[in-house]
């Protein structure tokens, strides 16, 4: 629809406030040609297109580009490039047009914003990941050129302030996008204004009638508030006029928006919320004096009349945010015992204050578009190693982002004396991260003030702290609960997600070489038994603990078997006669074991073999004489001998095997294997058939194709057990073959 004579009135009108306004950002007549240039290339790209409200289309590039001069404070090619954002969005001219009529640099920022808007404009639907990984894109541009991401935030909020003419769903993605992201950004770039004009507009549409609850609040005490404030400046502007001073000083309402979230935090009502203004003293600084002398000069006279409240004093004009905002803040006691927040600043500081970085390099653009320096430099170099981090998602990503774009901060020092930013509650673990990901992966402890203090330790502000590494440390997972930096936080994760990755892949070569063994097919069953046996929520979570040898497979045939959720177990018993009753000889059937083979130098003295060891013939054994005189022998090795020698030694009868004879004693035997058709008869036919030997008992359990079981039987000696064993050890299938000393039915 062309332009009627109204709205090309309308264009006009706002094309010379733009170029009004950038009159003083313009340092020579080529500049404001330049502008010039932009604002009629662009009004004719966008020729004849209306906004959803129905005005021309060139109002918003304008309105951006008006912003970006006026509440920004940007300059000369921002500008253009912010008459030119929509440009190659939404015409045919490319950037290599752009490049053509307004340079490269120009064309290379258009290009970034281009980016952006495809970013925002593709329908992600309401898939948080997709949408987070969007996001993750869009803070690419913030390593290329920081003026991109700003005039990004001048565009949203022209766009949030017209928001209204947007269809409802439209408006529910925009607001929610300005919360999430460009508020946070702008607040993280110092421009406070803007961050809370934002975040107003968002309350607004998300919630009218909480936004409209407050507005009208405020409104209503309005008048009492002036009067308190006019009552409580009245001294302070006494003061300050005695001692000199050039200031302004102001009561302001906190925003609409930090009013409803104090509300919503602390479950209260209006009327309850004591801090919901705050006295601000701007200062046109004396030349010779610094600007930190009379800082705190201001405050002592401020705090002459009213009490401090003694833990609310923030320094930020020793030591700036890391946005760079500069100012001191304290809480005094004012008049009726009410508590109020008083902020001292210089004009210089307001400035800052109230366009962040911007205002430091208003007239040095070149330096914003080289990515600044200082603290802003360091926190985009942070988000950048973040972004280039390859295994940390999106959604993961921009959590930790938004950690940093929020957190108060606290200022340490290393050991020589360099200064680190941290935030409120960061611990030397997150020192050690911040000064590099190695020393934050080896670190074992911390001396802060030179005190050895745990890498856990909490740091405040002023702590001179040394990280002491070693090579034996990797990070645990515990780690994690120990830090809150952004930075500490990916490293540790992508430290153990590397390593789980490996763990995860030893521990399944691991398990399946073990299951190979027992020839078990790793089902779901025997997952199922053995996830919560091992504490493990998944297969992963299992291979990766078994992979970092949390958990070992030694007990897994036990566990196979008593954790039977069905109950699917064989059992067997085998009872065979004694063989000494077999033989039928009369002393045989003696309970005591007969003479012979064994032992003492005399040998008429009575003796038996102790049960709870049950030595043979080859054991190294003891006797121990008891009151009546009897002797019972006991492997050198139990502990029950131990124990009475070491109680009763007088009682150690020194006792050894006289010679071997055909007499065969009683020993057991513990099995361990993989059950499967016929092995019960090849132990059988090995131990009766081929070696001649009497089994009393065999008892076999079956769970899950793995069996344990006591083979109870008589040798002659050692050296026919160790052979037996070994034999035993041989059939297919049997894993484990295990000597026991006594076994209780
Ligand atoms: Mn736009």
């Amino acid at each position: 629809m062309e332009y009627t004579e109204k709205d090309e009135k309308q264009i006009g009108k706002l094309g010379e406030a733009l170029f009004e306004s950038c009159r003083k950002i313009c340092k020579q007549e080529s500049d404001m040609e330049l502008i010039r240039k932009a604002f009629y290339f662009a009004k004719d790209a966008h020729k004849g297109v209306r906004r959803k409200s129905g005005e021309p289309y060139i109002l918003h590039p304008v309105s951006v580009a008006l912003i970006v001069v006026n509440e920004i404070g940007l300059g000369v090619k921002s500008v253009v490039a912010a008459l030119m954002h929509d440009v190659v969005e939404d015409t045919d001219y490319t950037v290599s047009d752009i490049e053509h009529f307004f340079g490269e640099k120009i064309a290379r920022m258009v290009d970034g914003l281009t980016k952006m808007s495809e970013v925002f404009l593709s329908d992600v639907g309401d898939e948080t990941s997709k949408q987070a990984e969007n996001f993750k894109k869009m803070l690419l541009t913030l390593s290329d050129d920081v003026r991109v991401i700003i005039i990004k935030i001048a565009d949203r909020l022209h766009n949030m302030r017209t928001l209204g003419s947007m269809p409802a769903h439209k408006q529910m993605k925009i607001t929610s996008e300005t919360i999430y992201l460009f508020a946070p950004l702008a607040h993280r770039l110092g421009l406070y204004s803007i961050k809370s004009e934002l975040e107003d507009l968002s309350l607004k549409y998300r919630f009218p009638d909480d936004y409209k609850y407050i507005r009208d609040k405020i409104a209503a005490t309005e008048s009492t508030r002036r009067q308190y404030i006019d009552r409580f400046n009245a001294p302070i502007i006494e003061a300050l006029k005695a001692n000199n001073i050039d200031f302004e000083i102001s009561g302001r309402v906190k925003s609409v928006y930090s009013i409803w979230r104090k509300m919503q935090r602390k479950g209260i009502g209006f009327d309850e919320i004591y801090d919901i203004f705050a006295i601000r003293i701007v200062f046109k600084p004396s030349p010779l004096i610094p600007e930190k002398s009379q800082c705190w000069h201001i405050y002592s006279l401020v705090t002459d009349i009213y009490k401090p409240k003694p833990d609310r004093i923030r320094d930020w004009v020793n030591i700036p945010k890391a946005n760079g905002y500069e100012a001191l803040h304290c809480t005094v006691m004012g008049p009726d015992g009410e508590w109020a927040e008083v902020q001292i600043r210089s004009q210089r500081m307001e400035e800052i204050a109230e366009r962040g970085f911007a205002a430091h390099w208003k007239y040095k653009e070149e330096m914003l578009s080289r990515g600044a320096d200082g603290e802003l430099d360091r926190w985009i170099k942070q988000v950048r190693e973040a972004l280039n981090s390859p295994t940390e998602n999106a959604v993961e990503f921009l959590d930790n982002f938004k950690l940093s774009l929020y957190a108060s901060e606290i200022v340490v020092f290393t050991p020589k004396g360099d200064q680190r930013t941290l935030p409120q509650g960061a611990t030397a673990l997150d020192f050690a991260y911040d000064i590099h990901s190695k020393i934050g992966n080896s670190a074992v402890g911390a001396k802060i003030n030179h005190r050895i203090v745990s890498i856990f330790t909490p740091i405040g502000s002023g702590d001179q702290i040394e990280i002491i590494t070693s090579n034996n440390v990797t990070p645990k997972v515990e780690w994690l609960e120990h830090v809150v930096t952004a930075k500490a936080k990916s490293s540790i994760k992508n430290f153990l997600k590397k390593d789980k990755l490996n763990n995860i892949e030893r521990g399944m070569i691991l398990f399946e070489e073990k299951m190979r063994e027992f020839g078990i097919q790793p089902s779901a069953r025997v997952f199922r038994k053995l996830l919560p046996a091992y504490e493990s929520t998944n297969k992963d979570e299992f291979y990766s603990k078994l992979g970092a040898g949390i958990i070992n497979l030694d007990g897994v045939e036990k566990v196979l078997r008593q954790n039977a959720a069905s109950k699917m177990i064989k059992y067997w018993s085998l009872q065979f006669p004694n063989p000494f009753k077999l033989l039928g000889g009369g002393g045989q059937e003696k309970k005591k074991m007969p003479e012979g083979p064994l032992l003492l130098k005399d040998d008429d003295i009575k003796f038996s073999i102790a049960e709870c060891c049950s030595p043979i013939p080859g054991d190294q054994v003891v006797g121990f004489k008891d009151d009546a005189g009897h002797i019972t022998v006991h492997k050198r090795s139990c502990k029950e001998a131990v124990r009475l020698a070491a109680q009763h030694g007088e009682n150690i009868v020194p006792a050894q095997w006289s010679s071997f004879k055909a007499v065969s004693y009683l020993t057991h035997i513990e099995l361990r294997g993989i059950d499967r058709m016929g092995i019960m008869l090849d132990m059988a036919k090995l131990i009766s058939e081929e070696m001649n030997i009497n089994i009393r008992e065999l008892k076999l359990q079956s769970h899950d194709g793995i069996f344990e079981g006591v083979l109870s039987l008589y040798v002659k000696s050692i050296d026919d057990l160790k052979t037996i064993m070994a034999r035993l050890g041989k059939i297919r299938g049997i894993e484990k073959v295990r000597r026991i000393e006594a076994y209780n039915e």
